[in-house]
């Protein structure tokens, strides 16, 4: 995959310095007291073909940065080139035309499909809402085959079609959303969190799954995940987020074998090794606390105060992503050139 990635020359998307920061109310008079920064100074670019894996813990702004580049929430700042074109702060057709190539897949599968519709009705609306719009040329026949199409693409009996979502086990509720997610043809899938809501046998089908259309369709994903366990096998490059910031990103590889950043050591720390071996010798980070409250914003490194590695300029001085070596960036006084 890595190879035809660096044969596309532009990039699918690139988001520049996007910040999505939401306002407090409070008081008697319901005052603006102050905001909660929960996207704040995101930048990276994804290929067309290219798997961009996004993970931090909850909290950390990467369902937000994914609803900011979908203008599910309009971002306070930035811009989100989707092929060449920034559609920030877009609304009505513009929005709706660049959505047609940008689809979602959401982490439950249950609460996002609504229960009153079948399958096949689910699958056929993104269809339907374009066709009604002047958007999307396709009759009422032409929308039943692609239903019928996608559901096997997915591994879902055609038959099924007039089964509601209850009907379906997690795995294929999923698959659903995945067919859902394809009816309109798109070149970039926002998937959030699509396998964590799943039992850990049921996550690998979706994963293969959703490797298999990539190749078939050329899709490119910005996958979302709070765990790198799940994303190693799916991630060309990995993006590492906290409180609101990238503070890793490289190519998939280099971070699994040789991670920068103290916060992504830790994540890194957590994720199980099949030796026994092995994980029975190996060291774990622990972190103590949460990930702090996103509303305020720190003058030093949001990582400071869990960081074991901290030092006193860490608490004033923000460190920036630098590039230590090609495709592999991070924010960390440890690693100043
Ligand atoms: Fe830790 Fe300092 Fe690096 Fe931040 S800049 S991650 S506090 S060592």
């Amino acid at each position: 995959m890595a190879d035809k990635i660096k044969a596309d020359k532009a990039p699918l998307l690139e988001v520049k310095n996007l910040q999505m920061h939401f306002p407090i109310y409070g008081g008697l008079f319901k005052k603006h007291v102050g905001n909660v920064y929960a996207v704040d100074g995101v930048n990276f670019t994804l290929n067309q073909g290219e798997t961009l894996g996004l993970v931090g813990e909850s909290g950390c702004g990467k369902s937000t940065t994914a609803r900011a580049i979908a203008q599910l929430h309009t971002p306070t700042g930035g811009e989100v080139l989707f092929e060449g074109q920034n559609i920030a702060g877009k609304t009505g057709h513009e929005l709706l035309a660049a959505r047609q190539d940008m689809q979602m897949i959401f982490q439950d599968p249950y609460a996002s499909l609504n229960p009153r519709m079948t399958a096949g009705n689910i699958i056929a609306e993104p269809m339907q809402i374009y066709k009604k719009r002047g958007m999307l040329e396709i009759t009422k026949v032409q929308i039943t085959e692609r239903v019928e199409e996608l559901m096997e693409k997915v591994g879902l009996s055609k038959h099924f079609r007039n089964r509601y979502p209850h009907e379906f086990s997690g795995g294929q509720r999923q698959r659903i959303g995945v067919a859902r997610a394809l009816s309109l043809n798109p070149k970039l899938i926002l998937a959030d969190e699509p396998v964590s809501a799943l039992d850990v046998s049921i996550q690998s089908q979706i994963l293969n799954l959703l490797k298999d259309l990539q190749i078939e369709f050329n899709l490119s994903y910005l996958f979302i995940a709070h765990d790198l366990a799940v994303i190693e096998h799916i991630s060309d490059r990995i993006a590492v987020m906290y409180l609101g910031k990238i503070v890793e990103i490289s190519r998939s590889t280099d971070l699994y074998s040789n991670p920068l950043h103290p916060y992504t050591e830790a994540l890194l720390s957590a994720v199980p090794i099949p030796d026994p071996e092995v994980e029975k010798n190996r060291k774990r980070i622990i972190l103590t606390g949460d990930v702090p409250s996103p509303d305020i914003q720190r003058p030093g490194c949001a990582f400071y105060e869990r960081c074991p590695r901290a030092m006193d300029r860490c608490k004033k001085e923000m460190p920036v992503l630098t590039e230590i070596t090609e495709d592999h960036q991070v924010a960390c006084f440890l690693h100043e050139k």
